[in-house]
């Protein structure tokens, strides 16, 4: 039998995960996962707290990926609940609809700002008819499509909320987030006349009985069973190179304050970019060093609140674009199961995007906390006395946010790191993509794929980018 091929992968998430398994069941790798947490599943994973099993913040399994929903199906067999979808917006007072529609809004905001919204739309269409040229800014993809009103009332807000300025957010923001077509279907679906697509718009989703994080467990079982090893408390701290070429020879890494070291015949690493970069070159390559420095991130920040009442919302999370309150969205976990807690108390979790110098990520916990009780009782979802406990959690760097010249950057990174000859990247943070659980697990399949076939890490790199290029987020 042909001894197998090490392959490291870098970081435990679900895109580290996905790519270990897919590697490890083609029966050609060995393969060892090294995690830096002391727990697998990164952002996908699932705590105890309070009598709860938490996510962190609102997860649900979902593809339009043809075959990706199947594989999930197929490793998680009935470890998964089906769940009917179902969210709102928090708007003026009132929950709508999301995806909109007009005769929705018209309800709840009144025939005036239902009249200035399609009048805002009927404007765009038309001025559609003239300007076929391509939106320069997230702001004007939204404002051509719903239209100046809609824009200013839904979208604007909402993404300065999650990205910051939309006028300063590149247009592919708004096409891999924005569940819209063009022109007319839009009209239609706002209209409440043509309905939304499995393609936009999830009817329903899978969620693991036992909690999200069940998923990257499932998949760590995977490994496990295929001869793979998952360490935990790693932290990777450096690449040994090989004398000739680009390649890595090693990853040396520090456990307990000892340095060892993994042999790597190929690196699959979903651990941040820049710190990859850094690896390789040392930080010695000014060209590179200036453009991984310049991706943007965001900070995300959770705030759980445990309430006394068996359940607050009737939908699974609620998203708040209006300025007044500090999250975009909450999230109610006992909806995706009610078995994740205890009778007669829920937990509502809370999630809001930041960066390194604001005021948000200034402020203590306590008062990031209190922000969100205030405006849950304000909005009238809880009332003070409800409240049984609270805690935060921040991640720094979790959500990839491009501004209107990331391409550029993001080409001279990932050129630079496509001369390594046996370096491969996935996941959120390692390919700077903005995707979710199931994409991770698409490119994981897809570099198994193309890894065991023979083909260059360079090739599969380029074509994974392409791939990558077009997933679309399902709301
Ligand atoms: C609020 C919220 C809602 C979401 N909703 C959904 C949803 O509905 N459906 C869905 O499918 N997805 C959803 N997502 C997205 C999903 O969480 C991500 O796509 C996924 O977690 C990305 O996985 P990853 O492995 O790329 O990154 P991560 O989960 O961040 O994993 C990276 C891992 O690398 C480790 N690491 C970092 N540095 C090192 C180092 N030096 N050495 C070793 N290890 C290291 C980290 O500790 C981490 O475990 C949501 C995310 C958030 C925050």
């Amino acid at each position: 039998m042909n001894k197998k091929e090490n392959v490291v992968v870098l970081g435990g998430g679900i895109g580290g995960l996905a790519a270990g398994y897919f590697l490890a069941r083609t029966g050609k790798y060995a393969v060892t996962v090294l995690e830096k947490a002391p727990v697998i599943g990164g952002l996908c994973a699932s705590f105890e707290q309070n009598g709860f099993t938490l996510d962190y913040g609102a997860h649900k399994l979902y593809s339009v990926i043809p075959g990706v929903l199947d594989e999930i199906t197929g490793l998680m067999g009935d470890r998964l609940l089906t769940v009917p979808k179902q969210n709102r917006l928090y708007l003026r007072g009132h929950l709508v609809d999301y995806p909109l529609k007009l005769g929705n809004i018209a309800k709840v905001l009144g025939p005036v700002i239902f009249l200035k919204l399609g009048f805002g739309y009927g404007i765009e269409l038309l001025k559609g008819f003239f300007d076929k040229s391509e939106p320069g800014s997230y702001e004007e993809y939204i404002i051509r499509r719903f239209g100046r009103p809609t824009y200013e009332l839904v979208f604007e807000p909402l993404a300065d909320k999650v990205w910051g300025d939309p006028a300063t957010l590149h247009p592919e923001m708004a096409r891999t987030r924005v569940p819209a077509s063009g022109g007319l279907e839009v009209a239609l679906k706002l209209l409440g006349l043509k309905k939304e697509t499995a393609e936009t718009n999830a009817e329903f989703f899978y969620y693991p009985r036992a909690g999200f994080g069940d998923f990257p467990q499932a998949m760590v079982e995977e490994i496990e069973k295929h001869g793979g090893q998952i360490l935990t408390d790693v932290d990777v701290t450096g690449f040994k190179l090989a004398p000739e070429g680009l390649r890595v020879e090693a990853v040396e890494a520090e456990i307990d304050g000892n340095k060892q070291s993994f042999s790597s015949d190929y690196v699959v690493s979903s651990i941040p970019l820049p710190l990859v970069g850094k690896l390789v070159f040392g930080g010695e390559d000014a060209t590179f060093k200036q453009a991984a420095q310049g991706l943007q991130f965001r900070h995300l920040i959770l705030v759980y609140v445990f309430v006394k009442r068996d359940l607050v919302l009737e939908d699974q999370w609620v998203f708040f674009p209006e300025r007044e309150l500090v999250f975009s969205r909450i999230f109610e976990q006992k909806q995706m199961n009610p078995e994740l807690g205890p009778e007669g108390h829920t937990a509502i979790t809370a999630d809001f995007t930041t960066t390194e110098d604001s005021d948000l990520w200034g402020a203590s916990d306590d008062e990031l906390a209190q922000q969100v009780i205030d405006g849950l009782v304000k909005a009238g979802f809880i009332s003070a006395d409800e409240v049984e406990g609270q805690f935060v959690i921040r991640r720094r760097n979790f959500y990839p946010r491009y501004d209107l010249a990331y391409a550029e950057k993001i080409q001279t990174v990932s050129d630079k790191l496509q001369q390594v000859e046996n370096l491969l990247t996935t996941g959120r943070i390692g390919m700077y993509n903005y995707n979710n659980s199931d994409h991770c697990t698409d490119m994981g399949h897809f570099i198994a794929e193309h890894l065991a076939a023979g083909e260059e890490t360079k090739t599969i790199w380029q074509k994974l980018e392409q791939r990558v290029a077009n997933y679309k987020i399902v709301d």
